[in-house]
């Protein structure tokens, strides 16, 4: 039989994983799926590496004009693999600590490719992606397998009040007859 979530998430990246740990937190039973790495692009990719690699050409850039601060660097020049790896150093602490907020938020990380079969259905196929290929699936990660998620119930523990989820109009099974007032707001869903 399918594992049922309340809520599965597809892809890791800076959307998906603020919104698990979000959905977590409110209640839900949350997994997210992911095919390459915990963070996305912007961790693994974009972001963070780039910014790494261009920490290192700017140093290299003040190492060049160092006499213009009353220093001394002689002989300056650049290892390109070293620069690369400690890239690579920065990402993987990033994707690690993702791997942890996901273990502290008790959302599940199911390792593989998603496919929506049809509302609710989810089958995660292993990762094929172009992606370097990675061995960095969390511990007690799922894998692939028929999932399922079911957004109709309301998180445990918080009624039908969830109003910052959705709005001060509409609570978690539909429209409510008369709007909330933000402390109402607080009161059912904080
Ligand atoms: C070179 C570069 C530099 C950047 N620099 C910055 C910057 O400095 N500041 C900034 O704000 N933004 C920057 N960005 C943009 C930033 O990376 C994106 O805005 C951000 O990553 C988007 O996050 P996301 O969660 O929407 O998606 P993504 O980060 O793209 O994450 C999507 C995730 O979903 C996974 N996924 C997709 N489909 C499936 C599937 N079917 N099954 C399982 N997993 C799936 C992917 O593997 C990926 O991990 C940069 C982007 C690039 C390319």
């Amino acid at each position: 039989m399918a594992e049922s979530f309340d809520i599965i998430i597809i892809g890791s990246g800076p959307g998906g994983y603020v919104t698990a740990i979000r959905a977590a937190q409110l209640g839900f039973k949350t997994a997210i799926v992911e095919r390459a790495y915990l963070g996305g692009i912007c961790l693994n990719w974009g972001c963070i590496p780039t910014k790494a690699l261009l920490r290192s050409a700017e140093i290299f850039h003040y190492m060049q004009h160092a006499k213009d601060y009353g220093l001394v660097a002689e002989k300056v020049s650049y290892d390109a693999a070293a620069v690369v790896k400690r890239s690579r150093g920065v990402s993987k602490r990033l994707n690690d600590g993702v791997g942890f907020l996901m273990k502290k938020n008790k959302v599940s990380v199911i390792w593989g490719e998603a496919l929506i079969d049809a509302p609710g259905k989810v089958t995660v196929k292993p990762a094929i992606s172009e992606a370097p290929k990675n061995s960095d699936a969390p511990k007690g990660a799922l894998g692939p397998g028929a999932y399922e998620a079911s957004t109709s119930s309301s998180p445990p523990g918080r009624g039908h009040g969830c109003c910052r989820a959705l709005s001060r109009t509409r609570n978690w099974c539909g429209p409510i007859s008369k709007p909330w007032s933000p402390s109402a707001c607080r009161s059912r869903c904080w």
